[in-house]
């Protein structure tokens, strides 16, 4: 059994052509993060090396030394791992990593039938290490399946994606998750709060359901965005200050945050339209109505278009600092 949450169609045709032998050498997997990527991969990479009747058995010892990182032939490539000595993130997955890849993938399999690769995060490899890489997508050692997982395909090569088979795993619909997310043993209440909070990423809900103190980051971190409103420009500035500090090393953050706080505004536009019933931030809706009758509709749009516009600056890499302080100053205040 696959044990991806949702996706139906992507396993389906990953199980049929794996069954008919006739998987790509290649799949970029493309998708949110907390979306089932790497379940997926490593489903994929269970299904092929399984020694249970039904594949993925889930219990055989190869699917379990799969699942716990330790299979020789099922290889994970990401900033974290192999971990660094101080044990922090890599800034990007470098050639020496992918050049080891390349030693591994022309060796026979170890203990199972295939070797799989999955380079998770292939918008952090660098252009060196993904133009080493695309030697190895040109001519791939026999029976090797090497598996690209991106939340930014936007970031890749264009050579590297045209290689790859693509699989796109879409965000699931809210009632669909809200009834897995229950299947899987969470309550009704928690299972509709986080189907809704996870934005259709089943990994950010489990991830939830099971760390209490990941949904406390996550409303404080709401609480400052959605703060901002309230916030004198000093207390703005302080913040862009910050967030220019962390994006040089941890971009995918100052990203993150931008992404929940233009959330928040969209939120604000669905309850001013009286659409209540698709905002994420369920678990908020006393301060978003309040918030919702405190300005126009024209301010609301007017904030989302500032979010999107200084998403759009920094992936242009403008200056981080000109771009978060223009956008303080462009998120309306309220007293
Ligand atoms: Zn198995």
């Amino acid at each position: 059994m696959w044990n991806v949450i949702g996706h139906s169609k992507a396993v389906a045709l990953l199980d049929r052509a794996r069954r008919e032998n006739r998987l790509a050498h290649a799949y970029l997997l493309v998708g949110p993060g907390g979306v089932g990527k790497r379940t997926m991969a490593l489903n994929l990479a269970q299904a092929l090396n399984c020694t249970g009747t039904e594949s993925p058995c889930g219990g055989c010892r190869s699917c379990q030394r799969i699942k716990s990182g330790k299979h020789a032939d099922v290889r994970i490539l990401s900033r974290e791992e192999p971990r660094s000595e101080d044990g922090s993130p890599r800034k990007e997955i470098g050639i020496d990593a992918v050049k080891h890849l390349q030693n591994e993938a022309s060796l026979p399999p170890f203990e199972g039938r295939r070797k799989v690769f999955v380079i998770d995060g292939a918008d952090y490899l660098s252009p060196a290490a993904a133009n080493c890489l695309l030697k190895t997508l040109e001519e791939p050692p026999a029976g090797v399946v090497i598996l690209l997982l991106t939340a930014r395909e936007d970031r890749l090569l264009p050579t590297v994606v045209s290689r790859c088979q693509r699989v796109e795993l879409l965000p699931l619909p809210a009632a669909l998750l809200e009834s897995l997310l229950r299947e899987r043993g969470l309550s009704p209440e928690q299972a509709k709060v986080l189907a809704r909070l996870s934005r259709g990423c089943p990994g950010w809900a489990l991830t939830a359901a099971a760390s209490p103190q990941f949904l406390e980051q996550h409303g404080r971190q709401l609480d400052e965005l959605a703060g901002l409103e309230r916030a004198g420009l000093d207390r703005r500035f302080a913040l862009a200050a910050r967030m220019a500090g962390d994006f040089s090393k941890q971009r995918e953050k100052v990203e993150a945050a931008l992404e929940l706080c233009q959330g928040w505004w969209r939120d604000l536009l669905l309850v001013k339209g009286g659409l209540v019933d698709y905002v994420a931030n369920v678990d908020r809706l006393e301060p978003l109505q309040a918030g919702a009758g405190a300005y126009t509709e024209a301010e609301i749009r007017d904030a989302i278009t500032a979010l999107r516009e200084a998403r759009r600056q920094l992936e242009w890499n403008a200056n981080p600092r000109l771009v978060l302080e223009a956008l303080m100053l462009a998120i309306p205040t309220r007293n």
